[in-house]
């Protein structure tokens, strides 16, 4: 019998919901998470889902188009570099977004969304 991988590596933000995800182990090149110790392993994108309903709150990591009203604050995950843009499906790529926030920023960068909308750099917020 194969030995887990002690769950060590975690999501390098460290508030809820992300921080309840951690590495579980390898299958074959595919890296698996669990978001809670009864969790089944799962992917990046489905264990910060999965981690997401267990902290019952949820944070939009934008926060600009949900304050408008009217906005659809729906939770999305979102890939700081898109996948349209070889954004990788790893944990470090993904956050939790609004969905209003999540189609307004479409394919840019993370990094050029948050400089185009005047949006500091990460808080304490999440
Ligand atoms: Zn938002």
């Amino acid at each position: 019998m194969e030995n887990p991988v002690k769950l060590t590596r975690r999501h390098p933000l460290r508030y809820p919901p992300y921080s309840l995800v951690r590495f579980f182990k390898v299958s074959g090149d595919t890296p698996l998470y669990k978001a809670s110790p009864a969790g089944k392993p799962r992917s990046a994108r489905n264990a910060l889902e999965e981690a997401a309903k267990l902290h019952g709150k949820f944070t939009c990591y934008y926060g600009v188009k949900c304050r408008e009203p009217g906005a659809n604050r729906m939770p999305t995950i979102d890939h700081l570099v898109a996948q349209a843009k070889s954004g990788s499906e790893g944990l470090c790529n993904l956050r939790m977004a609004c969905h209003a926030c999540n189609s307004d920023k479409r394919d840019q960068d993370a990094r050029r969304y948050r400089l185009r909308n005047r949006i500091p750099r990460r808080t304490k917020r999440y």
